[in-house]
């Protein structure tokens, strides 16, 4: 195989990244210069624009905390202040961005597997956690491209570790747990294997959950504990020595999970005076308890969601670091019920599945397997020229879903169908896919069920269904391809303009919404009016006409006031309320009249 051809696979960590690649038809890790297959997800930007990246950062860490970028994956893709979580350092202080840091470290990792390889390598797979947004999938994609990567796809974690268990081949409707506990967050998905293709049927979580809460519970414990920590508390000390007790900490937790004592030795940490102190398994299962219980209700909260019971589920797999601690594992047990597979690395998992998924996409890796989504919504135009969503983006295909749709005029005899494809809130600025009347026997308003479903295939194929409910009559519709085949600059562009347009497309919805309320309203009001206006009093009857002069005008304004407009709306709505119920009484009253009982 020609080396251009390598595609990295890419675990993007909170704490910790990898890559990998196949090579001669085995999916492999990638070590750096230091023998190490983990990169820590940090970076430093020295005061002399230095910039270091991953175990080179963090021994910066402990003298420059301030300036050492450590979990950056909580930030990207979100506004600022959005999200709970506050770093102890400002990234615009540091003259950078989240999107900017993960490309340091996607970069490094690039250069690491270049220097295995001995080759250049520019298309890479990245796995996001499977609750990730568009927005911070958006701009993951975007850190690779700034490392100078084509992001081939972005692939869920949890669908790559059962890719690295080599669930892909337990066959149809096998239904997985993926427990993922890692260093600063925990997620669980439930994942089941349909038509070739995992689906993600529900993902629960906590993201302020994770190993380092461990670390600094763990340090506290041992600084409250000794003699210095009699007088001072740990919050007191300074971010460097916080920092040591901290690493210390780390270190010890991890020989925790297969010794059965540790020492912590620091010399001189604190004016002057050294710490010296033995961990015991047992002080570590303690203080670790309730934060590892916080995982069951979000277990169980995916299982809800997905409709499952424990006994359903086929496979349970522990990915992420702290699935290595004893007391992780049996937490895990006990939720599920079951033994949890744990014969892949829990830390490796991810990346291997993202190498086997990369291997897969560059034809190194003989078998298929569809992960497709949708890039773009699919939708049908409604009344008024609004988009009407059937099937959302990044939808997994194959995926089928339907809506009811009825006549918005009297008499008619037949209902267009267009099939549309974006973003946009209005039919006119998304893509047509194609099109097919339905014709349905005429009737009054609303009286008309066009049923219509779209189906995708795991070939990208979107059929479109529309059934005249009332005559049981098809029409259907074939679409080739269109449906998943948009070549990627079109779909950025789509989605940058529907957000560059999201005010006033949103505007527009509404506006088109309140005028179609209110042309229904108008004619009515003018009827019962009509009809009852003599039995309602003069004041009244003057609000109500009032009120629907204010829609009146509204309506015939050059400048679509959608806000005004509702609020007339629910204005006349609000001033007919007796006039209606009148109305009803009236139709109450003739109703029984015809039956003979009044
Ligand atoms: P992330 O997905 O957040 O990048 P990882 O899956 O690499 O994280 O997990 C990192 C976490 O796992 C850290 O909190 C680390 O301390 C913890 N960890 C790693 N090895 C062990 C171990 N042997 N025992 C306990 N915890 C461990
Ligand atoms: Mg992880």
């Amino acid at each position: 195989m020609a080396s251009g051809d390598f595609i990295l696979g890419i675990d993007l960590g909170t704490t910790n990244s990898l890559v990998g690649v196949v090579d001669s038809g085995f999916p492999i890790l990638l070590a750096d210069a230091e023998g190490s297959r983990s990169t820590p997800s940090a970076v430093h930007y020295g005061r002399d624009g230095s910039v270091a990246v991953g175990s080179a950062a963090l021994r910066q860490r402990v003298l420059d905390p301030a300036r050492t970028v450590t979990s950056v994956k909580r930030l990207i893709g979100r506004r600022e202040g959005e999200g709970d979580w506050r770093p102890p350092y400002d990234l615009r202080v540091l003259g950078t961005t989240a999107v900017e840091v993960s490309a340091a470290i996607l970069k490094h990792l690039r250069t690491v597997a270049e220097m295995a390889m001995e080759t250049t390598i520019t298309r890479a797979v990245i796995t996001v956690p499977a609750f990730f947004n568009d927005a911070q999938r958006i701009a993951t994609k975007r850190a690779g491209e700034l490392a100078g990567l084509i992001v081939e796809r972005i692939l869920a974690e949890p669908t790559a570790a059962a890719l690295a268990y080599g669930l892909d081949k337990l066959g149809e409707r096998k239904k997985i747990a993926v427990f993922d506990l890692g260093g600063g967050t925990f997620d669980v998905s439930i994942l089941e294997m349909r038509d070739g293709v995992f689906q993600v049927l529900a993902t629960a979580g906590d993201t302020e959950l994770g190993g380092d809460d461990i670390d600094r519970l763990l340090a506290q414990h041992v600084w409250e504990t000794s003699a210095q920590g009699q007088s001072v508390w740990f919050e007191q000390l300074s971010a460097e020595v916080q920092v040591r007790l901290v690493t210390a900490a780390e270190a010890a937790k991890k020989k925790l999970s297969s010794e059965a004592t540790v020492r912590i030795e620091l010399p001189f940490l604190w004016q002057g005076q050294s710490l010296e102190r033995e961990i015991t398994r047992a002080d570590l299962d303690k203080i670790a308890g309730p934060w590892a219980e916080r995982t069951r209700q979000h277990c169980w909260r995916a299982m809800t969601d997905a409709k499952i019971k424990p006994e359903d589920l086929d496979e349970v797999l522990l990915v992420g670091g702290s699935t290595r601690m004893p007391l992780v594992r049996q937490v895990a047990q006990d939720i599920f019920g079951r033994e949890p597979n744990v014969s892949q690395s829990p830390d490796e998992a991810i990346a291997r599945g993202a190498v086997i998924h990369a291997g897969m996409l560059s034809g190194a890796l003989q078998q298929v397997i569809l992960l497709d989504v949708t890039p773009l919504s699919l939708g049908i135009e409604t009344f008024g020229g609004l988009m009407n969503v059937i099937i959302p983006r990044n939808t997994t295909i194959p995926s089928k879903a339907g809506e009811m749709f009825t006549n918005a005029v009297a008499n008619q005899e037949s209902m267009l169908v267009r099939v549309l494809q974006g973003e946009r809130e209005l039919a006119k600025d998304n893509w047509e896919l194609g099109r097919v009347e339905v014709p349905f026997p005429a009737g009054p308003r609303g009286s008309a069920r066009v049923g219509v479903q779209y189906s995708i295939d795991a070939n990208g194929i979107l059929q479109v269904l529309a059934r005249d409910t009332a005559m049981n009559h098809d029409v259907v519709l074939e679409i080739q391809n269109t449906a998943v085949d948009v070549d990627d600059a079109k779909v950025e562009a789509m989605i940058s303009e529907s957000v560059e347009h999201a005010f006033d497309d949103m505007n527009e919805r509404i506006w088109t919404e309140a005028r179609l309320k209110a042309e229904e309203l108008l004619p009515a009001v003018d009827q019962a009016l009509a009809q009852l206006g003599c039995e309602v009093d003069l004041a009244e009857a003057q609000r109500i006409q009032s009120s629907a002069a204010k829609v009146r005008l509204l309506l015939k304004a050059d400048v679509h006031d959608a806000r005004a407009l509702k609020q007339a709306n629910a204005e006349l709505d609000d001033a007919t309320q007796s006039l209606a119920v009148l109305l009803m009484d009236k139709a109450m009253e003739e109703a029984l009249a015809r039956k003979g009982l009044a």
